[in-house]
């Protein structure tokens, strides 16, 4: 075939439209001398080329460009039209784009433009082009075009517009082009932020998705200072540093966090803390871990530029710079990030000491993604900026339809063909704001996918807003609404990620979710046989006291005296949980047994572990106890006969019993070692039972990393296969594509 003259059609499937592709196909054709055209339709891109075509298909698939996700690529031979030249075509008409892409960070072209003092772009704060900047975030839209973007009110200026209708321009039809002339505008000069900040000011900065705070990270009076002005919030805060270098005196980074740190998406990865690293104590308290990540709009490089003493060139680039940032999320009392000017000046005042914004609005809200190595795999923790709106691959074409999450940590998921679409995570329902950005969220997820729901899902908890708002909507539209339990859909998100056919032992190691049947309905360490569309509850955790329901859920000690309780120690409450304040009443309610639910919950079981050990007693967010637990368990122990297994139901008693008596380090190895032993002998006893060797594990006790790799290990020694979430997050934020897929196998059946 070599040499020979021939035509041939390629169809191209896949993330390719709004990314450069065609006019790295047009690059491509004049590389290899190829006449022909490229176009995009409603199918993605389609081409034609004629000349010596054989390196041509391996180089548009080898060579693609960076945010360019090629699904696949169909090639069919052709006659020969002997046309010359090579066009990019209109796109076809009535053909909508029906992709749009997620935020990407600065590029390399556009890095060595932002710091040449030639070029038009030094130091501009909002430099793009189609490799790179914003995209999700300020479209509003389908098409994906500059009038259905925030981008719409800044007119291109005659170089801009000159690049933009180049096809051989980097930024030929780039969306958000922008340069000093034309573009978008800073409210205050780069000099005077790095200024501020180094004097330790506190400020809030406009980014993609939303507002930061900023400050100084390694100026402890400044970050004190700060979780004051939040309301003594204690969470761990993120840091940002210049590049990889200077991260890593921050944070220990092996080869894979690395290129999860480096990816367009640049997420926040939290790592083992560096000793020494000069970090203000008051960052992670407590924690042997930080979250941290790379800078990815020009702001944040232009302020280490500026710290770096404004270098030509993009050598410093590579340099290691002492600035780290502080660059935690501006959502005042746990509400939804502050995006706009006017609410950041209402919202934000109290907290941030100037507002840094900027005339580019944003239009789509969406924190920082968050992962945590597990097992030697980036994990999610939060999913959304850089990875929201690209879609999970379903194992197969779907009905279209609509999942609405649950009430925690919640995204909602709209299912187009084979395509999951997960929304950025949205939070906790639980005020005002967060159910409109709720409700945002579903109108904008469905408009840009172009989806019109034939069915909705939603938790089998009737009070959620999630639920009544998804009977609302099935009632408005006349569409069905079906009701998935909650930890089922755990299980179903793994399933539908993985394409697992046939049945699942799921094991669901999570906080609260809706349970049915006898006994409480309190679930959350649940064993279910999961196949298509049905599932069994085949084992619990034991049911732990909860005394004073919602009480208990930030108050490990309240869970630990409750036990102590039950283990029939109750007379050593009082003297141990002496400093907690309301010790008779809570005496009493456990002696009378009013007010004390019970629950299988295995977030409850690490408060139970917490409290019986003395870490943590009280909790000022939810995962606080067990995330402390887990970095004191250096070495995990295993206990004896810590663990009793009775018809499906795993009880921890022993183990709890002996917690009370051991100190806190043993304690934490203890709980973990004898933890996962426990529930690999369980799992493994009921997957035999169901006749699988697959087990699926789930929910927020997953990112537990000791915990996770120790049961994957052993259950994997043991011959199971082994599956866990990778593309959403293991916790609530995973529910909604578990809701869908249950949902669709469910009408399937
Ligand atoms: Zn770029
Ligand atoms: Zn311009
Ligand atoms: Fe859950």
């Amino acid at each position: 075939m070599s040499g020979d003259r021939n035509r041939i059609r390629v169809r191209v499937h896949g993330a390719v439209q709004g990314v450069g592709f065609r006019p790295f196909v047009n690059g491509l054709a004049a590389r290899f001398g190829l006449s022909g055209w490229v176009l995009n339709d409603g199918d993605g891109v389609l081409l034609e080329v004629e000349g010596e075509t054989d390196s041509f298909v391996d180089a548009l698939q080898a060579d693609a460009p960076p945010l360019s996700r090629i699904d696949d690529v169909v090639v069919e031979g052709i006659a020969s039209t002997g046309e010359d030249g090579f066009t990019i075509r209109m796109s076809q008409s009535g053909a909508v784009s029906t992709s749009i892409p997620a935020d990407a960070a600065v590029c390399d072209g556009c890095l060595s433009e932002l710091f040449d003092p030639a070029d038009r772009h030094y130091r501009y704060p909002f430099i793009n082009c189609t490799h790179c900047g914003p995209r999700y975030t300020i479209t509003k839209h389908l098409p994906y075009d500059r009038p259905q973007t925030s981008m719409a009110g800044f007119e291109m200026c005659a170089d801009c517009a000159g690049e933009y209708k180049d096809p051989l321009d980097r930024r030929f039809h780039a969306q958000p082009v922008a340069c000093p002339a034309c573009g978008p505008q800073l409210s205050m000069e780069i000099e005077e932020i790095v200024a501020r900040l180094k004097d330790g000011e506190i400020l809030a900065i406009k980014g993609l998705g939303g507002f930061h705070i900023v400050c100084d990270a390694r100026n402890e009076d400044a970050v004190a200072q700060l979780r004051e002005r939040k309301n003594r919030e204690e969470k761990p805060l993120a840091v940002m540093a210049a590049n990889i270098v200077s991260l890593k005196t921050l944070a220990v980074i092996d080869d894979v966090a690395e290129r999860t740190l480096s990816t367009s998406a640049r997420p926040i990865v939290v790592l083992p803390k560096q000793s020494d690293n000069g970090l203000a104590p008051s960052i992670a308290p407590g924690l042997g871990e930080v979250g941290v990540l790379l800078p990815y709009t020009p702001i944040h490089f232009l302020l280490f530029h500026e710290a770096a003493g404004r270098p030509d060139g993009t050598d410093w680039l590579e340099e290691p710079h002492a600035l780290a940032l502080v660059m935690t999320s501006a959502n005042p009392g746990g509400e939804p990030l502050v995006t706009g000017n006017d609410e950041a000046v209402r919202r934000l005042d109290g907290i941030a000491d100037a507002i840094v914004s900027h005339d580019r609005d944003i239009v789509v809200r969406a924190d920082d993604s968050v992962m945590r190595m597990v097992d030697g795999a980036p994990t999610f923790i939060r999913r959304a900026r850089g990875f929201v709106p690209e879609p999970v691959k379903l194992p197969r074409t779907v009905p279209d339809g609509i999942a609405l999450g649950g009430h925690l940590k919640t995204t909602v998921c709209v299912t187009r063909g084979n395509e999951a679409f997960v929304s950025q995570h949205i939070g906790d329902l639980d005020t005002p704001e967060a159910l409109i950005f709720f409700e945002e969220t579903v109108d904008h997820l469905l408009s840009i996918t172009d989806v019109t729901p034939t069915w909705v899902a939603h938790d089998l908890h009737p009070d959620f807003h999630s639920t009544r708002f998804a009977l609302d909507m099935a009632a408005e539209s006349d569409i069905p609404a079906l009701a998935i339990q909650h930890h089922h859909a755990h299980v179903a998100a793994v399933v539908a990620e993985h394409s697992l056919d046939g049945p699942v032992l799921g094991l669901a190691l999570d906080g609260f979710g809706l349970g049915e049947g006898e006994g409480t309905h309190n679930w959350g360490g649940e064993a279910l046989w999961v196949s298509g569309a049905n599932y069994r509850r085949v084992g619990h955790l034991a049911e732990l006291p909860m005394p004073g329901g919602e009480a208990a859920f930030r108050a490990p000690w309240r869970i630990g005296a409750a036990v102590l309780h039950q283990l029939g120690r109750g007379a050593e409450i009082a003297e141990r949980y002496a400093q907690m304040g309301d010790i008779n009443l809570l005496g009493q309610m456990l002696e009378r047994g009013v007010n004390v639910a019970a629950s299988t919950s295995c977030g409850r079981l690490f408060d139970a572990a917490a409290g019986l050990v003395g870490v943590q007693p009280t909790a000022s967010f939810e995962g606080q106890a067990p995330m402390k637990l887990e970095a004191l368990a250096t070495n995990p122990t295993v206990m004896e006969n810590g663990w009793r297994i009775d018809d499906g139901v795993l009880d921890l008693s022993p183990l709890l019993s002996r917690l009370a008596d051991v100190g806190v380090e043993d304690g934490a190895n203890l709980f973990h070692g004898t933890l996962i032993a426990a529930l690999a002998a369980w799992a493994g006893e009921l997957a035999a039972q169901a006749g699988t060797q697959k087990i699926a594990l789930s929910g927020g006790c997953v990112m537990n990393r000791v915990l996770s790799e120790g049961l994957q290990r052993t259950l994997r020694d043991a011959g199971f296969a082994v599956y866990r979430p990778h593309v959403l997050p293991p916790n609530d934020g995973g529910l909604s594509l578990g809701q869908a897929w249950a949902v669709v196998c469910r009408l399937d059946a």
